[in-house]
């Protein structure tokens, strides 16, 4: 279900604008709304009230939590259902972070990533990744979402744009903490301030070679790395956040002294944060993950030579619930 299909139904109910707002409101934020009995919910037209405890239930039947596994880093995996029989996973990060899945499967088919390999099974609908945020915050509160789990949410622009909308005005997040992670797409930049809410910008960018990305992300959009990332910081530039450049680190891949010379010509100067994370193994992949310390060295050569680089363990790797690691398990089926 889309946001826009249900606020219609609700007008066709009569409802107005701010009666729409305050259901859509209680139902992001985990509130309670009791169907009709409370002062507040009196104000609701008569047909609208009649017809909210089923519309409520549709609402929070959206999604179901089928498991969860907790992590030792604070964080935790949910496998949740959709009504089709379908799954995503949803990942609760630590300092009330939220990372959501846009696609069930993905097309772009990253060589590092188990979504990937899955293709395409199918959109989420933007209500499907709203009840994602409404889902966790009966866990815990949610004061950031981004936009990293299963699937590219620029092969989903416009459900993931009303998501970003909802959350960004109803949902009580902040707008540079709603973060949209793609492969990039020229379309993204076109429509992602063009919204009331701007989010912040995450690139996954992984080499400095065109060649070796066509190879590592065989379908996404055939942009260089130049041209990513001066399209990305424009943005940033535009927003006032700067754009996050996101690296998986593949040992004797994408860590070697010519992709650091490549990321010092890429992003001196540039309005931009690396985030270096450590490939997550997979027994299913071909891999490595560079050691720590080896890590560590890279960091802090791009720090030296003057890139702001973070280098960090995506949350919730024991119980796959890392970058790369997602995928549609239990889905209908598949093994
Ligand atoms: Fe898709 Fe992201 Fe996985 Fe690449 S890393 S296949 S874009 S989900």
């Amino acid at each position: 279900m889309r946001i826009s299909d249900f606020k219609t139904r609700l007008q066709d109910l009569g409802a107005l604008p701010a009666h729409t707002q305050r259901i859509l409101r209680h139902w992001v934020q985990a509130r309670p709304l009791d169907g009709g009995r409370s002062k507040n919910e009196h104000f609701l037209p008569a047909q609208v009230r009649a017809e909210l405890p089923a519309l409520w239930a549709e609402l929070h039947g959206l999604v179901q939590e089928k498991s969860m596994h907790p992590a030792e880093d604070g964080s935790a995996r949910l496998l949740v259902g959709l009504n089709d029989g379908q799954t995503v996973e949803t990942v609760l990060l630590p300092r009330d972070g939220l990372c959501v899945s846009s696609q069930v499967g993905c097309a772009v088919g990253c060589q590092f990533c188990m979504t990937g390999t899955e293709g395409l099974i199918r959109q989420v609908g933007s209500a499907e990744i709203v009840a994602q945020v409404a889902l966790a915050r009966k866990h815990r509160p949610v004061k950031k979402v981004v936009f990293m789990g299963m699937g590219e949410p620029a092969h989903n622009l416009d459900n993931v744009m009303e998501a970003i909308e909802l959350l960004g005005t109803l949902g009580n997040i902040g707008h540079k903490q709603l973060v949209f992670s793609t492969v990039g797409d020229e379309r993204v930049f076109e429509v992602l301030d063009a919204g009331p809410v701007k989010p912040a910008l995450a690139l996954s960018l992984h080499t400095t070679r065109a060649d070796l990305r066509a190879s590592l992300l065989p379908r996404a959009p055939r942009l260089t790395p130049d041209e990513l990332v001066e399209l990305s910081e424009d943005y940033a530039r535009r927003t006032g956040y700067p754009v996050q450049v996101q690296w998986t680190l593949l040992d004797g891949v994408n860590d070697t002294p010519e992709e650091i010379d490549g990321i010092v010509r890429l992003l001196t100067g540039k309005y931009a944060i690396l985030n270096m994370i450590p490939y997550n193994a997979v027994p299913e992949m071909p891999w490595q993950r560079p050691s720590w310390e080896k890590a560590a060295a890279i960091a802090r050569t791009l720090h030296q030579r003057g890139i702001l680089t973070k280098l960090r363990n995506s949350a919730g790797q024991d119980v796959e619930g890392g970058c790369g690691q997602l995928r549609a398990r239990e889905a209908v089926g598949r093994p």
